[in-house]
């Protein structure tokens, strides 16, 4: 278990392909179950929602995303999911403010749909669909936009990303 350093953008390892865990058997891998951890110990420590591994430098598919976002009770464990896909999304979309751990202090306006379902295997290596609205729905897109290297600075004018860039720059200074 720890706490792992993120990688903040523009480091290039965001950007990496993203490849699937091919696991015989899910339920016993503890190198599985440490990523896990340490996924749930940053997301904590920096007090996100939802985390991708790739955001701690690690190319396998798989983020976390804390239980209350997901229904649960603030004390449960937050949940894997593993080698994900969005299985559907509403045509319905909406605009809000994003942010990203790896973009930290910056808010960009993305247009998501309103509802998505995800399907993916979860620690016990059981597949599972879920479906979330509102911020659980975005929470999946911007995670899943993750293992494909898309970012939220993708969604924004060239002017944008420089005032970005400086900012992030400025605040690691
Ligand atoms: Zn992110």
């Amino acid at each position: 278990m720890a706490v792992r350093t993120i990688v903040t953008w523009p480091d290039p390892v965001l950007r990496e392909p993203t490849r699937p865990i091919e696991s015989a058997n899910l339920s016993e891998d503890e190198d599985v179950r440490a990523l896990y951890r340490d996924l749930v110990d940053t997301m904590y420590a920096y007090s996100g929602v939802g985390i991708a591994a790739i955001q701690i430098g690690d190319l396998r598919q798989m983020f976390v995303i804390e239980a209350a976002a997901v229904g649960g009770s603030e004390s449960d464990d937050p949940l894997a999911f593993i080698n994900p896909e969005i299985s559907w999304q509403s045509d319905e979309k909406e605009r809000a403010d994003e942010g990203c751990l790896s973009f930290p202090g910056v808010f960009v306006p993305i247009e998501r749909s309103t509802r998505a379902r995800v399907r993916a295997l979860n620690l016990a290596g059981e597949s599972f669909e879920l479906e979330g609205e509102g911020l659980l729905a975005r929470a999946f897109q911007h995670e899943l936009d993750h293992l494909t290297g898309r970012l939220v600075v993708d969604f924004v004018g060239p002017l944008k990303q420089k005032m970005i860039r400086r900012k992030l720059k400025r605040d690691a200074a």
